[in-house]
C-alpha cells in the first residue's frame, strides 16, 4: 500500500535537524526560485548557486546570498539540484561532486538522472527526491495562499540514517503539508516511469489526435478557426482539465451535456483499444530498460538533429498557419 503523508504527525525531527544547516539551491529557474523562497519563508537558511547572469540578478534582487556553484556547494549541507535535467550530469561532475563532504544531502526534483545512473553521488552522500507535480510558480503561489501541493518523494541513499526525517522536514519547509498537499512516498524509478510515460503516451498523443481532428473537420467543410477554437483555443479544454482535478476523470462528465456524455462514452473507447495498451506497454518497458534514455542521450550528442527537424516539420502542417491567423485575430502573443 502506497504511503501518502499529508501532515507530520510526530514531532518534526527534520525541522530540528535542518535548523542549523545551510540549504544550497543550484539553479534559480522555474523550480529553484519558488523552492528557495518557500524554504526561506519557512525559516531555513537558504543560499543560491548560479552562474553569473540574469537568473543570478533575480536571486540577488530577491535578497539571497548568491555564489558560484562550487562555493555554494562548499557552504551547503543540503544541495538541491534545480537545473535542467539534460545538463545535470556535466554540472554535477565538474562543479558539485568535487565540493561535497561526507554526510551532505543531494535533493533532486526528478527521478531521471539518478535512476539511469547519470548522476552517481558517492556512498557517503545522502540522496533524496522531492518531485513536485506542479510547475514552479504554482508551488510559490499556493504557499503564499497557505495551501499545499502534491509531490513524489523518495530516498536513494540514506548514509546518515536520518534521511526520512530530513526529507519530511524539507517537504514541510517547502509547504507541501499545508492544506490539500501531500507527499506520496515513491522512488526514483516510479517517478521516472510515470513522468516519462505521460509524456510518451497521452500527452504526445493528444497533439497528434488534434491534428487528425483538424484534417477531418476541415475536409468536411468546417473552418480552420472553428476547429481550433473547438479543440483548445477557447479554453474549454483547460476547464475540463480543472474539472477532472476537482471531481475526477469520469465524474466530471456531469458538467457536460447529456448528448456530449453519450458521445464520449460510446465513441471514446474506440480510440483506446487493446492495441493502444500494447503500444503504451512497449514504450513503458523502453523507459524502464533505458532504451529511451539512451536514444535521447545520443540525440543530444548529435546536435539534436531529429529533435530540431521534428519541430520544423510540425510547423509545416496547415493547422499552424491557421492557428497563427486565429491567435493574431484574438490578440494573443504566441511568443510569450
Ligand atoms: P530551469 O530550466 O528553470 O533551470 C534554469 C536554471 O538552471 C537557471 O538558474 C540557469 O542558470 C541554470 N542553468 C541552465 N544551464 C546551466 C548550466 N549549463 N550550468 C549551470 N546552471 C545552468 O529548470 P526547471 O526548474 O524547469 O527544472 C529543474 C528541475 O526540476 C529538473 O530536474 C526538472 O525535471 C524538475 N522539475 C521541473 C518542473 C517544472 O515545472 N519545470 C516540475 C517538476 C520538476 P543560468 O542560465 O545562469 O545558467
Amino acid at each position: 500500500m502506497t504511503e501518502i503523508i499529508t501532515e507530520i504527525k510526530k514531532e518534526n525531527r527534520g525541522k530540528e535537524i535542518l535548523k542549523d544547516k545551510t540549504i544550497g539551491i543550484i539553479g534559480y529557474g522555474n523550480q529553484g526560485k519558488s523552492q528557495a523562497l518557500n524554504m526561506r519563508d519557512s525559516g531555513l537558511n537558504v543560499i543560491i548557486g548560479n552562474p553569473r547572469d540574469s537568473y543570478l540578478e533575480d536571486a540577488v534582487r530577491d535578497g539571497f546570498n548568491v555564489y558560484n556553484i562550487e562555493d555554494a556547494c562548499k557552504k551547503s549541507d543540503v544541495i538541491f539540484i534545480l537545473i535542467p535535467d539534460e545538463i545535470q550530469k556535466e554540472v554535477f561532475e565538474s562543479k558539485i561532486l568535487p565540493n561535497l563532504k561526507e554526510g551532505d544531502t543531494i535533493v533532486m526534483a526528478s527521478g531521471y538522472n539518478y535512476f539511469y545512473g547519470f548522476l552517481k553521488p558517492p556512498e557517503e552522500i545522502n540522496v533524496m527526491m522531492i518531485a513536485p507535480r506542479m510547475i514552479g510558480w504554482g508551488l510559490r503561489d499556493l504557499y503564499q495562499k497557505n495551501k499545499g501541493f502534491p509531490i513524489l518523494a523518495g530516498i536513494g541513499n540514506d548514509h546518515s540514517g536520518n534521511s526520512s526525517d530530513v526529507l519530511l522536514g524539507l517537504c514541510d519547509a517547502l509547504g507541501v503539508f499545508k492544506e490539500s498537499g501531500c507527499a506520496i512516498m515513491s522512488s526514483f524509478r516510479e517517478e521516472t516511469l510515470v513522468d516519462l510515460l505521460s509524456e510518451q503516451s497521452w500527452a504526445g498523443a493528444i497533439l497528434f489526435i488534434f491534428r487528425k481532428y483538424f484534417e477531418v473537420a476541415t475536409e468536411l467543410g468546417a473552418s480552420p478557426e472553428a476547429a481550433i477554437l473547438e479543440m483548445y483555443a477557447s479554453g474549454e479544454l483547460a476547464e475540463i482539465a480543472e474539472s477532472m482535478k476537482e471531481f475526477g476523470l469520469f465524474r466530471q462528465l456531469k458538467t457536460h451535456s447529456r448528448t456530449s456524455q453519450y458521445g464520449q462514452l460510446t465513441r471514446g473507447p474506440e480510440y483506446a483499444g487493446e492495441e493502444i495498451k500494447q503500444l503504451m506497454k512497449k514504450n513503458a518497458l523502453n523507459i524502464l530498460n533505458g532504451t529511451f534514455a539512451r536514444e535521447w542521450t545520443n540525440e543530444q550528442l548529435t546536435e539534436e538533429i531529429v529533435f530540431r527537424k521534428l519541430h520544423e516539420i510540425n510547423q509545416e502542417h496547415p493547422m499552424e498557419a491557421a492557428e497563427i491567423k486565429l491567435y493574431k485575430l484574438l490578440g494573443r502573443d504566441m511568443d510569450d
